[in-house]
């Protein structure tokens, strides 16, 4: 997986360093979480604690940049970053659950038959979507019908 970075990398014209082969690897790790650059920080200091919040905000910006990881914004103040596994053409969903803040991935495309529409109707090529559902998830549900 690391060769992905060392080509992505050179294609951009930037140095591999060890800090961002750091960061990489974690992203691998944490492939189907949705962590901000604190947590990430937090996490890796662990490990290495000489990476700092600028410098782990830096090469996420670049990893993004350099279309090996995508930032999303859920809404609750922080920018979160996650993996881009290149798995699909399209961004996959975000169920956000309101009340615990849990992030669910449906992987499925499922908008197929409304892009068929819209290229139809709007005359529009769609590329991409990014679609983010709220609502209550199911443990909350459960914790809420056995609580108040
Ligand atoms: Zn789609
Ligand atoms: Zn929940
Ligand atoms: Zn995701």
């Amino acid at each position: 997986m690391s060769h992905l970075l060392n080509y992505k990398l050179k294609e951009e014209g930037l140095k591999i360093t060890s800090q961002r082969k750091d960061i990489y690897n974690f992203l691998i790790k944490n492939k189907e979480k949705h962590m901000s650059a604190e947590e990430i920080q937090r996490e890796i200091e662990k490990e290495n604690p000489s990476l700092g919040i600028a410098t782990i905000y830096r090469t996420l910006q670049l990893f993004v940049d350099s279309g090996l990881a995508m930032k999303h914004d859920f809404d609750d103040g922080k920018s979160r970053y996650e993996l881009n596994t290149n798995d699909s053409i399209h961004n996959h969903h975000h169920l956000i659950c309101q009340k615990c803040g849990k992030i669910i991935e449906v992987k499925l495309d499922l908008m197929e038959e409304l892009e068929k529409q819209i290229e139809t109707h709007y005359e529009f090529d769609i590329r991409n979507h990014i679609v983010k559902v709220y609502g209550i998830c199911k443990n909350c549900r459960v914790t809420q019908k056995h609580g108040d």
